[in-house]
């Protein structure tokens, strides 16, 4: 499942291809992804320009320049699988392809989904922020408002291990297992240790690490971007970023102890004894 820094690059890669293009017809080969698509989807989307390509949590937005009330935005999750291109018209119609968006520019911006787990819906910009997928999510971890004394705050006279408080939306948004762990391990904190028995010093420097494991994972992935006007192109993980993510009985690159694996809600948590605690 792409995580958020994947989906920052995936619309980083969109955004040039789509900002200014209008869009001349929608074709849909299958009308039910994780859910039904909109109504009149492609009616509705026929002569507008994108405005701009944005991201919230793991949602891209797709936000048009002229526009009425009902579809100001393009919400889109990519589910499991799903993918993006943007690729000349007369390209073949991809194998799991099920929307293809034709631009008066001659491309086109196809979705394909194998797994057919992404969804799509059309929001006024005012009925975002109330919607169902957006009303619980707690800050973006890259924008200002994920502070110091926020994280402080969300950990007090918290019992839940750090690592589940991190992967909670409604704290933080886009903090998945693998970055969740990589930051507890470049912040030297015990995935296991209680939130609320964290000092506050280690919680502004895990604020600040959050950012950079996910910045890195972001510019890791920027080389990826190109891949968005080739057929076979995808974003990847960026795994060669990974400290601990994956690791397990290989030796810490920090202290040279194996890093261990241990199951915490489900998820594989890797960690090393020598430099968390
Ligand atoms: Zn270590």
């Amino acid at each position: 499942m792409p995580e958020l820094p994947e989906v920052e690059v995936i619309c980083r890669g969109l955004s040039p291809l789509l900002v200014g293009k209008q869009i001349k017809s929608v074709e849909i080969m299958c009308d039910k992804l994780r859910f039904p698509l909109p109504n009149d989807l492609a009616k509705s989307l026929q002569g507008l320009v994108f405005f701009r390509v944005s991201r919230r949590s793991k949602y891209l937005l797709f936000q048009f320049e002229v526009c009425s009330d009902k579809a100001a935005v393009l919400v889109w999750h990519l589910g499991m699988t799903g993918q993006f291109h943007v690729l000349d018209q007369s390209s073949p119609v991809f194998k799991h392809e099920h929307v293809r968006v034709n631009l008066e520019n001659g491309t086109a911006l196809c979705y394909r989904d194998t797994r057919r787990f992404g969804y799509v819906d059309l929001l006024s910009l005012q009925a975002i922020e109330t919607h169902k997928w957006f009303i619980q999510l707690g800050p973006e971890p890259l924008e200002e408002n994920f502070t110091v004394d926020y994280l402080i705050h969300c950990c007090e006279n918290r019992k839940v291990p750090i690592k589940s408080l991190l992967m909670d939306a409604h704290v933080v948004v886009g903090v998945g297992n693998i970055y969740a762990n990589e930051a507890l391990f470049r912040s030297g904190i015990d995935p296991g240790k209680a939130a609320g028995s964290v000092s506050q010093e280690r919680l502004a420097r895990l604020r600040d690490v959050i950012r950079e494991v996910l910045n890195d994972a972001i510019a890791a992935g920027g080389s990826t971007i190109s891949d968005f006007v080739k057929a076979d192109g995808k974003p990847g993980y960026f795994a060669h970023q990974f400290r601990v993510y994956g690791r397990e009985n290989e030796p810490c690159y920090d202290c040279g102890k194996l890093i261990r694996r241990r199951v915490q809600s489900g998820r594989s948590t890797f960690y090393c004894l020598g430099c968390q605690r």
